[in-house]
């Protein structure tokens, strides 16, 4: 399996992935130009993607649909509560009108090609918000971005991967000292909001095994935290679970085609 992160911020998310005979595009959150620039590298048009998946309703990761299901006519896989959510977000782009909108349900897997999907329930302000494991019969894929805590359940989602890319979205001294309303503040330290540095690196340490290849930390916040911090927290966890820290990769999008 192969993967790209072409994007990861609160301006934009969305992360190609290649595997069992499938290119798929995980969120939707970044214009079509940015897209087709960050996959034509990769020898991928947008034409060339057999599904396009969604986490969540929030802008920074549906705000292209609808220009998209104009250039790439796929499938669109989602929960009942994400479709509905994007409804929200038809001014911003993430109307769903004209797509092949195919619902699933957090923990019961599904086929794209031969790529096994496996959603799972991530606890964010969204109407049913999840992350995934991708899995192409020989690898493992975990992507966790926007939940305000670790569960169990994503946890246990995510041992085993042979890469994670985990949200690392603020420094907590930052975002406490930031000139940002203390409502909002609240809302992203919140049980349903972002996970910190801190709290990334701690799912990280409970969740990287011996068969690791890439971490990437994602979903970074531009005014509250830097990669340099981002990075070291992550490299502090694998250390500390007896692996190599420089698995981290830095947090620069689009990144190259990274194999597991
Ligand atoms: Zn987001
Ligand atoms: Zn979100």
């Amino acid at each position: 399996m192969k993967f790209a992160v072409l994007a990861s911020s609160s301006a934009g998310n969305a992360t190609f992935v290649e595997g069992g005979g499938a290119k798929l595009l995980v969120d939707a959150g970044t214009n079509c130009k940015t897209l087709s620039a960050a996959l034509a590298p990769l020898g991928v048009a947008l034409a060339d993607l057999d599904a396009v998946l969604l986490t969540h309703e929030h802008h920074d990761h549906v705000s292209s649909l609808a220009v998209l299901e104009r250039r790439c006519g796929t499938p669109l896989y989602a929960t009942a509560g994400t479709f509905e959510g994007c409804e929200q977000d038809r001014g911003g782009g993430g109307a769903c009108e004209g797509w092949d909108c195919r619902c699933f349900e957090p923990g019961e897997p599904f086929e794209v090609g031969g790529l096994r999907v496996e959603p799972f329930s991530t606890p964010h302000d969204a109407a049913d918000p999840v992350g995934f494991v991708l899995d192409d019969g020989s690898a493992r894929l975990g992507l966790a971005t926007d939940l305000g805590f670790a569960t169990e359940l994503v946890a246990r989602r995510l041992r085993g991967c042979a890469a994670l890319a985990l949200e690392f979205n603020h420094d907590l001294r930052m975002l406490e000292t930031s000139a940002r309303p203390p409502s909002l503040i609240q809302r992203i330290r919140g049980r349903n909001g972002h996970l910190s540095n801190d709290q990334g690196a701690e799912l990280l340490a409970a969740v990287a095994g011996s068969g690791l290849r890439h971490v990437v930390p994602m979903h970074l916040s531009g005014e509250c935290n830097e990669p340099a911090l981002a990075v070291a927290a992550a490299r502090d966890a694998l250390r500390a679970a007896g692996l190599d820290p420089g698995l981290v990769r830095r947090p620069a999008f689009p990144t190259p085609l990274l194999e597991i």
